[in-house]
């Protein structure tokens, strides 16, 4: 048996079907910049974020940094965030020239709501909060912190589309809020995209510009920038993406509450706290003896993989030029957590080999 981490090979033949669909469309009426279904896929995240303006761009990555220039935030600002996540989080606010400060992950592998506050200084401008593995962090606690203290909220929910917390969703608490739909992600594109999500009018604007460099209809640059306009091609599938998502979701959590039972005694597996809805972007456990029980599986055809190994102050480009960060848990943490393949794709009697796998490895 071999199990990868993922799957990304289309088997639905209807769900084929409707993507080839979409697609050609597309080719027939020829707008494949900024065409009509770009229009119909912002007007769906918005709906479904609970925000009132979406922004399609071309990926995670555009998201967090265009949200982060459509904030001006720049030199001489610092941002909040967390050290453990994709290294865009961290690479948007560098080369936004802002200054990233690390507040420590909590047990939920999520930044540490109730160590933020003593990392505000008169320079903070912004928290940039990720919800890690598709568990959102405790957003209404951040939320309040950051408007007593007049801080911009941006939510990296690249890995939480469709999560929520009390009936309200990821992406609808920051004053702007990222998501990336690459193919890995909860809703998933067949190539590179993302969008920017805001109830904030003026800000929505800047974003279009800021989204095509910089111009104001399309003519006259207003901002330096790049170009992150999404394919019209892959916001047409996502529109197909859009209507199976929630059946995906569910599909994870169903698995994550089969992995749980058989591996809670074994590995620190996540746990849902109530109110909250995880959308299970990876299932990531905390394991000790890690490394061995990768081998252990990968040995057994089963592919596991740790997101991320490295900790976003410590890449290269980074660990000499930071200060150094005052993040134990991370640092612990990042050395245990092990995700294993738990995609909608996965069948029941897979996940059963990959759960007595794991039992007989710490037996
Ligand atoms: C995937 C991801 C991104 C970047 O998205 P891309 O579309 O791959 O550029 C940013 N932040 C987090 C937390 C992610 O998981």
């Amino acid at each position: 048996m071999y199990i990868p981490l993922l799957d990304l090979s289309v088997k639905d033949q209807v769900l084929k079907s409707e993507l080839l669909a979409a697609v050609d469309t597309v080719l027939s009426h020829g707008r494949v910049v900024l065409g009509p279904e770009v229009e119909q896929f912002e007007k769906k995240i918005a709906e479904v974020t609970q925000t009132k303006f979406a922004v399609g761009l071309n990926s995670g990555t555009d998201a967090l940094y265009l949200a982060l220039r459509s904030l001006d935030v720049g030199p001489g600002d610092e941002v909040i965030t967390t050290p453990l996540s994709w290294i865009a989080t961290l690479n948007a606010i560098i080369l936004c020239g802002a200054t990233p400060v690390f507040v420590d992950i909590g047990e939920d592998l999520n930044i540490n709501a109730d160590l933020i506050e003593e990392a505000i200084t008169p320079k903070t401008k912004a928290i940039l909060p990720v919800h890690f593995t598709g568990k959102m962090c405790d957003i209404s606690q951040i939320a309040e912190i950051a408007a007593n203290h007049d801080l911009i909220l941006i939510e990296d929910a690249a890995q939480a589309f469709g999560a929520h917390v009390d009936g309200r969703m990821s992406g609808s608490f920051g004053r702007v809020s990222c998501f990336s739909m690459n193919p890995m992600k909860v809703l998933n594109a067949y190539g590179e995209a993302g969008a920017v999500v805001t109830d904030d009018e003026v800000l929505y604007e800047k974003l279009i510009a800021l989204r095509y460099g910089g111009t104001i209809d399309r003519d006259d640059c207003h901002y330096p920038s790049l170009n992150g306009r999404i394919d019209t091609i892959q916001a047409a599938m996502l529109l197909v993406s859009l209507r199976y998502y929630e059946d995906k979701i569910s599909r994870r959590r169903k698995m994550a509450e089969f992995y749980s039972l058989a591996l809670g005694d074994l590995v620190s597996c996540p746990k849902e706290t109530p109110g909250y809805y995880d959308v299970y972007y990876t299932y990531s456990v905390v394991a000790e003896r890690r490394d061995e029980l990768k081998n252990y599986l990968e040995a057994r055809g089963i592919e596991s993989k740790i997101h991320h190994p490295i900790l976003m102050p410590y890449h290269t480009a980074y660990k000499d030029n930071l200060s150094k960060p005052n993040i134990p848990v991370a640092e612990r943490q990042v050395a245990r957590i092990l995700s294993i393949p738990s995609h909608e794709n996965l069948t029941m009697e897979e996940a059963h080999y990959v759960a007595d796998n794991i039992q007989e490895f710490y037996r």
